[in-house]
């Protein structure tokens, strides 16, 4: 599981491991709104708060939790499908539900990803130009928390300084390289 605050780039650097390691990249539900260029069903799976609730109610999702005021989850069939066949599943989520997984299945990895700095953060917040001042604050608040956090209960705690020391570092943490 890699967690770490919106902004701080776990999306490049999950793109970046891809190439280096074998694993199923798992697709989260939300009802938060698509940013551009996002897709359904490949960055997420865009649905409605009832939706959402009736995926909670009927056991479907694997953890979920709520963030900047919108719902997440993971859900549950495909995860456990692709464990079933020995396959590694890699979960982009935050520390709450990664916590949760943790309890549920202790074999899993816990990885933070943080930022070098919060003036870092902030600048990456804003930089992606689509998300409002409300909202950076917000996120940026939740990012101070979610990493003193993680310098306790995670297995490990990575910074994001450069894209390609971290995947070699998050590589060794998994100790599997492709060649
Ligand atoms: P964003 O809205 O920026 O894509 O994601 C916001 C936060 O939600 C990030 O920390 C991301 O890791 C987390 N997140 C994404 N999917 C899930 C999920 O399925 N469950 C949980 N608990 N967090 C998620």
């Amino acid at each position: 599981m890699i967690s770490g605050p919106s902004g701080v780039g776990k999306s490049t650097v999950i793109e970046r491991l891809r190439e280096r390691l074998p694993f199923h990249f798992s697709v989260s539900v939300t009802t938060r709104r698509p940013r551009k260029g996002e897709h359904d069903g490949v960055d997420y799976y865009f649905v409605s708060g009832i939706e959402f609730e009736r995926l909670l109610e009927k056991g479907e999702l694997l953890e979920s939790a709520e963030y900047s005021g919108r719902s997440y989850g993971t859900p549950r069939g495909p995860v456990i499908a692709r464990l079933e066949r020995g396959e590694h599943v890699l979960l982009d989520i935050e520390n709450l539900g990664a916590m949760q997984v943790k309890h549920n299945y202790p074999d899993a990895i816990t990885i933070f990803l943080a930022p070098p700095s919060r003036q870092e953060l902030e600048r990456r917040l804003r930089s992606r130009g689509d998300t409002d001042e409300a909202d950076i604050q917000a996120r940026l608040e939740v990012a101070g928390w979610q990493e003193e956090m993680a310098r306790v209960e995670f297995d490990h705690l990575v910074v994001n300084d450069e894209v390609g020391r971290v995947v070699d570092e998050i590589v060794r943490i998994i100790g599997n390289p492709s060649h």
